[in-house]
């Protein structure tokens, strides 16, 4: 899905920003708790009565294990696979029907407490390509990431304005690979753009990365061992023949 009204030039003039932005929430790390504030903001709609609908960017099945199961407490899903970083297509495929297969196990098996619908978004890999042009050299974690989740949460985002949800969030914060603060400023700074409200998350706090692994055990996931993108599997593979 192409995202109208938000440039390349736009989207990298952001990730910069971010930096910055990020390295002051990098210094408050320890203060920033964003699974306080995602369990701060369920208990308020829980208190309510209200069981808003949150647009969850999925990166892959392992990931989403234990976020969707988390997530289903409160809130009706509409999960979103959008990631059209992953390389080779194949990869990408093989990601998105072991997510679908898992929610269709969850589904059936009674674990959902409220509706969870998927949606495969396209895989349009030139976006990607273009978006981190000259930032191919860098290891993972570095500026090419942060384009790379901006892009990602964005369509999230936008699937949320488009369809009425109430939120957009993202599996990313999972990953023990993964700054939680960078990803959280990233997702505030689209919601301000967009106008629809980022749900702050850090998935692997209260044992979440832990709990994934098991969970995918339970339900025999493919786990992919390289982030995702054409970059991350070099980088893993010259790690292999080191
Ligand atoms: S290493 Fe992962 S997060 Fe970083 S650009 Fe590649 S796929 Fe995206």
């Amino acid at each position: 899905m192409w995202i109208p009204g938000i440039s390349s030039i736009e989207i990298r003039v952001e990730a910069a920003a971010v930096e910055m932005t990020a390295a002051v929430y990098n210094y408050m790390a320890n203060q920033v708790n964003y699974q306080k504030q995602l369990d701060a903001v369920i208990t308020e709609h829980q208190k309510k009565g209200e069981t808003p609908t949150v647009v969850l960017h999925s990166c892959c099945a392992p990931c989403s294990s234990y976020c969707l199961l988390y997530l289903t407490e409160g809130f009706r899903i509409i999960d979103l696979y959008y990631n059209p970083n992953i390389y080779p297509e194949e990869e990408n495929q093989k990601r998105a029907d072991e997510l679908k297969r898992l929610i269709e196990a969850y589904g059936s098996q009674g674990r959902l407490k409220h509706d969870v619908a998927f949606v495969e978004g396209k895989y349009d890999s030139g976006r990607f390509y273009e978006l981190v042009k000259g930032l191919e050299h860098l290891p993972e974690g570095d500026e090419r990431c942060k384009v790379c989740f901006r892009m990602r949460l964005t369509e999230a985002a936008l699937l949320a304005k488009e369809m009425g949800a109430d939120y957009f969030a993202t599996t990313l914060t999972i990953s023990p690979l993964k700054n939680a603060s960078v990803i959280n400023t990233i997702g505030n700074a689209i919601a301000e753009e967009t106008g629809v409200r980022y749900l702050p998350t850090d998935f692997k706090k209260k044992d979440g990365y832990l709990k994934s692994c098991i969970l995918s055990k339970e339900y025999g996931l493919y786990r992919q061992d390289y982030c995702g993108c054409v970059f991350s599997k070099r980088d893993r593979e010259a790690e292999y023949t080191k």
